[in-house]
């Protein structure tokens, strides 16, 4: 099988063909919440085209068009940034019109943007960006609007074939024109003469003229039109403008038969959704405010692993992402990355080496660094004292015999990342997981075990002082006795002994990676201080 990646490169580098300067585009409305979703197809897809491209040698531009002309529209969540009724006197501005509800940025835009543009070059380095806003005060794209005007008759009858139920009336220009009494977007335009538009407002009734600069071409002419101003050949788009007959039709037509250029190779790909401990609460949206933000990815995990769910996930799939799950999506790319780093794989090992290797946003290391899991990271950043964690940390590891050699600097900052970003983790998206051990054998936990728990605890410390104090034989140790029937005690009533024992507490997180980064000799002692 084929990883899905490189189906699709071949269809691309067949679409442009033998033309050397390149431009994979995407496009983001920033109406609200910047979330992680908007990385997949518009940057990760992009970059992974990008970057194949010009590994064949020619110059490719990345780029993204910010839609900040857009109209706000004032929708629940929108209006629910602001205090009170404040949102509605805004609704029909642009949204870079708008104000930051919480007042740090200039507006709107800059305040959502902050937490997924500041943090983009860790996603995805060397992305042009360009707004809406910008790409009306260039000549071509003025040139364009101008043309658009004087023959909008001839755009209306293309237009309305995909209107039938609601075809725009003899007369219509497709620009919606900047109001200067009511500062909205989207007065009638009735003529462009230069740079400026003649417009009626429908919101306030006024008549007037305004810049072209501040207003935008109707969003069918408007795609196509920033096709052709920044030579795109290659865009993602999402899926609910791929439908037959569906706006990207229209603009591809409108592309080739009003402003005579060959439109770019689209690639529609699916939603991300989101969803909270396993319930999927929908895909993740903008203006719903639905999601989360790459700044807060990058708080819990690196930029490559979000990547590598995407480049594993063919394109065309959705894709539902949980906060709660961060730890099993470390598994998945430490799994890939030994797969990468072995000689010897098959099926579906194949795909997942060849997702790790497009995920990295720099080259991979020659050899395969130490990885520690992310979960014994959250225990180790628990258990360890704040001042000189990492060499704590490190010895434990070596001690332990979980790491058995001296790390790499490369392999020193990763641990110390994945350390502060479980612990971060643990905190923010799965307190359970939050352990603290009991310094000292309290009697009040004594006087909760009685002669047969005591027995329990003491049949496991002997198993435990034989064994190689790994996950995976801790884990089996406990299968086994338990299944053995040898405890004298239910096995639900052994791990609340186990956890009372060692936490002070009846509940704990999963056994086997919590013991195995704790010293093998001090679980061994505790247990037998406490069936004492
Ligand atoms: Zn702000
Ligand atoms: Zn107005």
């Amino acid at each position: 099988m084929t990883h899905w990646f490189d189906e699709l490169l071949p269809e691309a580098k067949a679409y442009v063909g033998e033309k050397r300067e390149l431009v994979v585009n995407a496009g983001l409305s920033v109406s609200g919440l910047q979330h992680v979703g908007r990385l997949r197809g518009e940057i990760t897809l992009s970059h992974l085209l990008a970057r194949a491209l010009r590994g064949a040698g020619r110059p490719v531009v990345q780029s993204l068009v910010l839609y900040t002309q857009d109209e706000w529209k004032g929708k629940e969540g929108q209006l629910g940034q602001f205090k009170g009724d404040e949102g509605r006197k805004y609704v029909g501005r642009r949204l870079i019109d708008v104000p930051d509800p919480f007042a740090c940025h200039g507006n709107w835009v800059d305040h959502y943007w902050r937490d997924f543009g500041g943090v983009l070059e860790r996603f995805a380095p060397g992305v042009r960006i360009v707004t809406t806003t910008e790409a009306y005060k260039n000549p071509e794209m003025q040139a364009l609007v101008r043309d658009l005007a004087a023959r909008s008759e001839e755009v209306r009858v293309l237009v309305n074939k995909y209107r039938a139920r609601h075809p725009y009336p003899s007369g219509w220009i497709p620009f919606e024109a900047f109001c200067e009494e009511c500062h909205t977007i989207g007065a009638k335009t009735i003529s462009i003469d230069g740079t400026t538009a003649k417009y009626r407002c429908e919101r306030c009734g006024h008549s007037g003229s305004s810049s072209i600069e501040k207003g935008k071409l109707n969003w069918r002419l408007e795609w196509p039109a920033l096709w052709k101003v920044y030579r795109v050949d290659i865009e993602p788009f999402g899926k609910d403008h791929a439908t037959p007959g569906g706006s990207r039709d229209s603009c591809k037509e409108i592309a080739e038969t009003i402003m005579h250029f060959r439109p770019p190779m689209g690639i529609p790909y699916e939603w991300v959704g989101i969803s909270d401990r396993g319930k999927d609460l929908g895909d993740m949206g903008s203006s719903d405010f639905l999601g989360f933000t790459p700044a807060q990815w990058i708080e819990v995990a690196d930029p490559e692993v979000l990547r590598y769910l995407y480049a594993y996930n063919p394109i065309f799939r959705r894709l539902v992402l949980d906060l709660y799950r961060v730890d099993t999506y470390h598994d998945l790319y430490d799994r890939a990355e030994e797969r990468f780093f072995s000689a010897d794989r098959e099926g579906d090992e194949e795909d997942q080496a060849r997702s790790y290797e497009l995920a990295q946003v720099s080259a991979p290391p020659t050899e395969r660094p130490f990885a520690l899991s992310y979960r014994h990271a959250a225990f180790l950043s628990q258990i360890s004292p704040e001042h000189g964690r990492i060499e704590w940390c490190v010895k434990r590891l070596r001690d332990t015999g979980i790491l058995d050699r001296t790390p790499t600097n490369l392999e020193r900052d990763r641990i110390a990342r994945r350390l502060e970003q479980s612990r971060g983790w643990v905190e923010k998206y799965a307190p359970e997981n939050r352990v603290r051990l009991m310094e000292v054998l309290s009697p009040q936990v004594q006087s909760q075990l009685d002669a047969k728990d005591r027995e329990g605890l003491r049949l496991y410390a002997t198993k435990a002082a034989g064994l190689p104090w790994t996950e995976d034989a801790i884990k089996e140790s406990m299968v086994s006795l338990t299944k053995a029937g040898s405890l004298p005690v239910e096995t639900g009533r052994f791990f609340r002994d186990l956890y009372l024992v060692l936490l002070g507490s009846e509940k704990g997180p999963r056994a086997a990676p919590f013991l195995a980064v704790l010293e093998k000799e001090w679980v061994v002692r505790r247990l037998k201080e406490a069936a004492h």
